[in-house]
């Protein structure tokens, strides 16, 4: 592990420093244990997706912890990976590619490429035969926050004829999937399997590997359900659906490995008459993803002194530091109702889609984050 926490805590921090701009606390601990956990529980191979928190610190202590895989969407981030790791796996999992960016990939030796559309399959003929390439499915599905089979992904037909195609160029073939960011629902997972084994039928195809994509967070909470549950129900789908045929497993984790190893804390700039209160970050910071997903619950208020505030609370209007009308939470928010200016608000699990989404707009924005020992 290449950084040594600074700060026992991020209220240890804040007491000494009484930052005015917003700042996310990183626990090497919190993320290296998520990542054990995976790797212990899950019966396959865990990579992370690395747009949920590119941060150096975070991948590098992915590879700490024994993560050698990485779901890549880009070169910038394949060439992220590659600097922490020179010979981690790059599994390229953007389904759209220009040429130029196809260059980079071969360049680079990607291990996995998905795709969902014969034209894509076609303009990665020059990778070497070993690549795998995996059919991403899309089924229509409840329970995840959004749906990720509205931008990629194909039906369970046009799956199996992709999937031909595949091997009869020579590649290793594959399935994928994605439940869903903030699918916590082990059937989700169940109903993709049952159908990727249909796929693979039709297609009379044997496939070397199923990926199972990312999700395993709840909604709005950012922090991981019951995985083992989920990892077990992975496990017997795929001995069900697919027999003796059963393919190797990839899950590929961003919020659920990630989220819980970063605080966001952020100060009360105002408090108006009418309720509202004014923070220094919004939704073009490190809260950007609430204006999609709404505000999460998971959050606390202590004075400059470091003591929690504990009044009833009161539903406020949050508004961020910018002077843009619409940097506004998309609810109110229960707050303790003896919160006051100079305060922090702490927002836990913050660690995907935080950092990585914010602007620099208006002169806010987060900036480096801060190691801590533990984040209570
Ligand atoms: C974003 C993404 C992930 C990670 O999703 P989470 O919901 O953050 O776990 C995994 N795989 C692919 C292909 C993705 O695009």
């Amino acid at each position: 592990m290449r950084e040594t926490p600074n700060w026992a805590t991020p209220t240890a921090h804040i007491l000494r420093n009484r930052p005015d701009t917003a700042q996310l606390y990183f626990s090497p601990a919190a993320l290296q244990g998520m990542a054990r956990r995976f790797q212990d529980g899950f019966d396959g191979l865990v990579t992370y997706a690395v747009k949920a928190n590119p941060g150096e610190e975070v991948l590098a202590n992915l590879v700490a912890a024994g993560i050698r895989a990485f779901d890549v969407a880009s070169p910038r981030e394949m060439l992220a990976v590659r600097a922490v790791c020179g010979d981690a796996a790059l599994h390229y999992n953007n389904p759209v590619r220009s040429p130029e960016e196809i260059a980079v990939a071969r360049r680079l030796g990607v291990a996995s490429c998905s795709v969902d559309c014969p034209r894509e399959l076609d303009k990665l003929e020059a990778l070497p035969k070993t690549t795998e390439i995996s059919v991403r499915l899309a089924l229509p599905v409840a329970g995840a926050a959004y749906d990720f089979g509205e931008k990629f992904g194909l039906d369970p037909e046009r799956a199996a004829a992709l999937l031909r195609k595949v091997a009869a160029r020579g590649f290793v073939p594959a399935i994928t999937f994605h439940p869903g960011t903030q699918c916590a629902d082990p059937a989700a997972w169940g109903a993709y399997i049952a159908a990727a084994a249909k796929v693979a039928r039709a297609a009379d195809v044997q496939i070397a590997r199923l990926n199972v994509g990312g999700g395993f967070a709840s909604h709005r909470s950012g922090a991981a359900p019951d995985l083992e549950a989920i990892f077990a129900h992975i496990r017997a789908e795929t001995e069900r659906c697919f027999g003796a045929q059963a393919p190797k497993l990839v899950c590929e984790p961003g919020r659920a490995m990630v989220a819980d190893a970063l605080t966001l804390a952020t100060r009360v700039k105002a408090l108006r008459d009418g309720g509202a209160v004014f923070l220094n970050d919004g939704i073009y910071g490190g809260l950007m993803e609430m204006r999609d997903i709404g505000v999460p619950g998971r959050l606390r208020v202590i004075d400059p002194q470091g003591r929690a505030r504990t009044a009833d609370p009161v539903s406020r209007v949050i508004f961020g530091p910018t002077c843009d009308s619409l940097d506004r939470l998309p609810a109110p928010v229960p707050l303790p109702g003896d919160i006051a200016e100079g305060d922090y608000v702490l927002f836990d699990s913050m660690g995907a889609y935080s950092r990585s989404l914010t602007t620099q707009f208006n002169g806010y924005g987060l900036e480096d984050m801060v190691t801590v020992a533990d984040l209570v």
